[in-house]
């Protein structure tokens, strides 16, 4: 992460601009490095790497992406299922009827024209800024133009071309480059610290895999309690516990959705489960086909089947996985035709099953 360090060195030696553009393809990292900048920045020792113990680290990794730390504001598209980030995001209108101070100080210009409350920055991160219209962007640009003291605003784009010259000719561009499989697990691991779901190395490298090594997307995975469907993915197949018990357990699980009534709620969650199960069914059709189960996204449930010590038994499994695959299709399909969502993952859960069921005994 040399890129953040390099600006928390920045702002150390009051260096830094109060503009920066975190340019990149998708999947790289831009908006997580983003958070841990400012996370870097609000750190009682900082700036430089968060500690992860003093209030302002603790006040970061609280409330999850959103964070509750007073002096951060995100403008999260992706969050909230905006298409477009509108003007109301950027300034308060002044002919709105309702001028209430919450909405004031959730607005960019409101936000920063507040002192800082408990550090030295305030910080405004902007997810997919080219999602802002040309009247959200025109907006922006009076905030660059005279920006207070201890300011920082971070644009995260992976579509430069979306934003206007005038806004391009303010900021100081910082670009990045796909990230190393190493790169990818150490960010989602000093992530997750930062979060109110702390994983450990091994299950960095397993979030790496699975996030096809975005770091955003892996914090969205933890964010959503998708590891915990992970583990009732392993005992199914392991065989510990049964299909239904396992389908039922998947709503206790935590998990922060974006938005919604609880039975929308329901339908992303199941939608996430059957998805993932059809992941899987992937990586088994191409082990069938004789690729290295080692070398799958989904490598620890295919360890929880045998598939290490045996390929051979993974190969005998052909037939039941088209099978599967089959009935987790039918479910997919139903999720969208709205029938109920604990009747279709009980299904999911079951369709899975059939492949442990008669998958011959391992030797212990
Ligand atoms: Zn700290």
């Amino acid at each position: 992460m040399d890129v953040i360090e390099g600006l928390w060195r920045a702002a150390k030696d009051e260096r830094l601009g109060h503009a920066l553009l975190f340019g990149g393809p998708d999947g790289v990292g831009k908006f997580a490095s983003a958070l841990y900048l400012a996370a870097g920045l609000f750190c009682e020792t900082g700036p430089g790497e968060p500690c992860g113990q003093c209030g302002a680290c603790h006040r970061f990794q609280s409330g999850g992406v959103e964070s509750n730390h007073p002096d951060l504001l995100v403008v999260d598209p992706l969050d909230t299922g905006a298409e477009v980030i509108k003007i109301n995001r950027i300034v308060f209108r002044e002919d709105s009827s309702s001028k209430d101070d919450v909405e004031l100080r959730r607005t960019v210009e409101g936000f920063l024209d507040l002192h800082a409350i408990e550090s030295e920055w305030r910080v405004v991160i902007i997810r997919e800024c080219h999602r802002m219209n040309v009247n959200a962007q025109n907006a922006l640009l009076k905030t660059l133009e005279e920006p207070a003291a201890g300011t920082l605003l971070i644009l995260e784009t992976a579509q430069i071309g979306g934003l206007l010259d005038t806004i391009m000719s303010r900021v100081t561009r910082v670009e990045f480059t796909p990230l190393s499989k190493g790169d990818a697990t150490e960010l989602i691991y000093e992530l997750s610290q930062e979060s109110d779901f702390e994983v450990g190395e091994k299950m960095a490298e397993n979030l790496s895999r699975w996030a096809k090594g975005s770091p955003g997307i892996a914090m969205g995975l933890l964010r959503e309690g998708r590891t915990g469907e992970r583990d009732l993915l392993l005992s199914l197949l392991a065989g510990r516990r049964g299909a239904v018990d396992c389908s039922r357990a998947v709503w206790d699980l935590d998990g922060k959705f974006g938005g919604g009534t609880d039975r929308a709620q329901a339908r992303m969650r199941t939608r996430n489960v059957v998805d993932y199960m059809l992941e899987f069914m992937g990586d088994l059709a191409r082990c069938c086909a004789g690729a290295d189960p080692r070398e799958q996204i989904h490598a620890e449930l295919l360890h929880a089947l045998g598939g290490d010590d045996s390929p051979a038994l993974l190969l005998a499994l052909g037939p039941r996985v088209d099978v599967a695959r089959r009935r987790l299709l039918e479910c997919r399909t139903d999720i969208e035709a709205n029938i109920t969502p604990d009747a279709i993952l009980d299904r999911a859960f079951l369709a899975l099953a059939i492949l442990v069921k008669r998958a011959p005994a391992r030797n212990s």
